[in-house]
């Protein structure tokens, strides 16, 4: 836990959101500003700032991240009609919350090209 950290907050219920899955290592909630239809963020429960802190160590843990948005895919119904999941890194990377977290998007054709 982080202590100026919104998602450590949002994981200890200090503010309120919209969670649609936790387990021991990941918790999954809505978007507060979506861009499409199914908006979730998953993230893990301990505080990883982003990528570039992740170790070796935190392999599992982000394959987790991986299967659990593919199942919140499918309990959205929008495994097959397809969704985009997202990994903002640092600041080019269009990072905001240095929590790190899985966007995962979906619900309507993606208009966006990469980049
Ligand atoms: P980033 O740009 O860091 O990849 O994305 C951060 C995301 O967190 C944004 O899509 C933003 O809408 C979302 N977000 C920021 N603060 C909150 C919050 O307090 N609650 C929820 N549910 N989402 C948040
Ligand atoms: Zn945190």
């Amino acid at each position: 836990m982080s202590n100026d950290c919104t998602f450590c907050k949002i994981i200890a219920g200090e503010i309120p959101s919209t969670k649609v899955f936790e387990d021991e290592l990941v918790t999954a909630f809505r978007d507060i500003n979506p861009v499409a239809p199914t908006h979730i963020l998953i993230i893990p429960n301990k505080h990883i700032a982003s990528i570039n802190d992740l170790s070796s160590v935190d392999e599992q843990l982000v394959g987790h991240m991986l299967t659990s948005a593919k199942a919140l895919a499918a309990q959205e119904g929008i495994a097959e009609s397809g969704y985009r999941l997202i990994i903002n890194t640092g600041t080019d990377g269009g990072q905001v919350v240095f929590h790190l977290h899985l966007h995962l998007i979906g619900g309507q054709r993606m208009r966006h090209p990469m980049g």
